[in-house]
């Protein structure tokens, strides 16, 4: 019987001592939630060093993935390598924290081309990311890295929370890129947090962040020509970092048009033409088009860089 095992999306626990990343470089024992299933049979040939022996996903024995698991967006499971897990994109939609759910036909199958296009790219740019391989139509491999529980907002434009908070106009120019930090905490509804916040709290040290700061904002730079050279306007992101056993600073989770939001500037009008979750967020309209084009335009570029793309 194999038993894999899962991680939670986010700390239900308000104790600043939950949120306290692990020392040790392992996932935390208390997100460690086993449940039974039966293997699935599915090998892998490995083609990377780390990953010497065949990997098998926590899937149930009818090949149904998150049926009796929480996750929003992904789930990710152990695999029989300690320092690999297996991530499956799921066709859920959820805004407003969590309180408006859909599923998506496809959405799954986009956000994990997506999101493995936009970190092949960066890794032609020097940017590092957890991303092991894609493995499937709605899987990757990762590195398994010990979390910061942080959302790290990068903003060029206004828009969403920037201007209720602050009475801005969306759609306005920031003078420079605006970096903010929101703690990952569903109860507390991911709290605004500064970097006092977040050492007093001990959620990061002042070095920790010395180091999440610059990489952000590269990552920032980086995702603004990418997406500029297929007619996107990087309005914002989010993107999470963790550390990996060997205390590597590395660009974890995803960057999807669920995490991002992304303007259309093909058409030259100025109209805004959203390519990302707002539309359902602001129920505008069906996203699969919208992240369809996304993957197809990223597809395009990452071809002509030369980088292998799933057809
Ligand atoms: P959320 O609701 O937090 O957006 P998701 O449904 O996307 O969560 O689930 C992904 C979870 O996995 C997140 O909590 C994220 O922090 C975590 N995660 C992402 N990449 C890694 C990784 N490489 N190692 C460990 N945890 C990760
Ligand atoms: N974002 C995200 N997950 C969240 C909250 C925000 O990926 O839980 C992304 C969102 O898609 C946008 C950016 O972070 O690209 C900034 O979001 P904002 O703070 O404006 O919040 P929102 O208005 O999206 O709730």
């Amino acid at each position: 019987m194999l038993k894999p095992r899962m991680w939670p999306n986010r700390s239900k626990s308000t104790s600043p001592d939950a949120l306290l990343p692990d020392t040790d470089g392992r996932l935390p024992e208390r997100a460690q939630k086993p449940f039974d299933c039966t293997p699935v049979g599915i090998l892998l040939t490995v083609k990377f060093t780390k990953l010497s022996t065949s990997q098998t996903p926590g899937k149930a024995s009818n090949g149904e993935v998150g049926k009796a698991l929480r996750g929003k967006a992904k789930q990710l499971y152990a695999t029989d390598d300690p320092e690999v897990l297996w991530v499956e994109y799921k066709n859920s939609a959820t805004a407003g924290d969590g309180e408006k759910k859909e599923d998506f036909a496809g959405k799954g199958r986009l956000n994990n081309l997506i999101t493995t296009l936009i970190f092949d790219l960066l890794k032609k740019r020097g940017i590092d990311s957890h991303l092991v391989a894609r493995v499937g139509e709605t899987s990757q491999l990762v590195k398994k890295v010990t979390m910061f529980p942080l959302e790290i907002v990068l903003r060029n434009t206004a828009a969403g929370h920037f201007c209720s908070r602050l009475g801005v106009e969306e759609g306005i120019e920031l003078k420079e890129p605006v970096l903010e930090y929101f703690l990952k905490n569903d109860d507390l509804h991911d709290p605004f947090v500064n970097d006092d916040d977040l050492v007093a709290l001990g959620v990061c040290t002042r070095e920790d962040l010395a180091e999440i700061a610059p990489l952000a904002r590269r990552i920032n730079e980086a995702l603004i020509e990418i997406f500029a050279k297929i007619g996107i306007k990087l309005v914002d992101f989010k993107i999470e970092m963790g550390r990996t056993p060997d205390g590597t600073l590395l660009l974890a989770d995803e960057i999807t048009p669920d995490s991002c939001r992304l303007w259309d500037q093909r058409d030259g009008s100025g109209k805004v033409e959203h390519l990302d979750k707002d539309l359902f967020r602001r129920d505008l309209g069906d996203i699969i088009p919208a992240y369809e084009e996304v993957e197809s335009r990223l597809a395009e570029l990452a071809k002509s860089e030369g980088i292998e793309v799933a057809e």
